[in-house]
């Protein structure tokens, strides 16, 4: 897919998430890798509704804005999706959630755990609703080291492509973007769900 499919597809992408209530208040942040291997990600303080392909910059693997892009900001989050490119080097995609239910689940949690869900078959590996899938919750911080070292800490909990930040969201990451919206979805889905009969 040549890159300007890329930017089209993803765009449309994150406006649909918009309006699922995945990015209020022009927050989120999505990155993608292009055929040549180049990080693009989205700049920082965009309202998600009217994002546009110009919204992404491209960055070197340690986050760094490159040319001609210096004059933008880069999101505050670009240091968590270099982290998962580098964790996870076959990764194409990574989109980011701020879904409210995901938010309100994580409270005082260090995982969160779900069980009998038939949407569980949605995560790689999982061929049964009987599966418990256990989803890593990270401590939220503006520091990006931080929650680098917890992510290569916690590397093995991430084996469903998915993990929470306390009180913020998630993200999902894959090799495609058909299948990173995927897992936004189904993991959405779940923590709306968890929520709901926890009630
Ligand atoms: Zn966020």
């Amino acid at each position: 897919m040549s890159n300007s499919l890329i930017l089209e597809a993803i765009t449309r992408c994150i406006r649909d998430l918009n309006c699922s209530g995945h990015s209020p208040a022009t927050s989120t942040n999505y990155s993608f890798r292009d055929e040549e291997g180049k990080c693009w990600v989205t700049r920082s303080g965009i309202d998600k509704s009217f994002i546009n392909p110009t919204d992404f910059i491209e960055i070197d693997r340690e986050g760094k804005v490159l040319p001609p892009y210096e004059h933008m900001t880069p999101s505050a989050e670009t240091g968590i999706h270099c982290a998962l490119y580098e964790l996870f080097p076959n990764t194409q995609v990574v989109l980011h959630s701020h879904e409210l239910y995901a938010v309100v689940l994580t409270q005082n949690l260090s995982e969160v755990h779900f069980e009998g869900y038939e949407l569980q078959k949605a995560f790689p590996g999982v061929d049964t609703h009987q599966d418990k899938l256990t989803i890593p919750v990270i401590a939220n911080s503006q520091d990006m080291k931080a929650i680098r070292n917890e992510l290569i800490a916690r590397k093995n909990a991430l084996k469903y492509q998915v993990f929470m930040i306390e009180k913020h969201g998630f993200y999902t990451w894959a090799e495609t973007l058909f299948e990173a919206k995927k897992l936004l979805e189904a993991f959405s889905y779940l923590c709306r769900a968890e929520w709901l009969i926890k009630q």
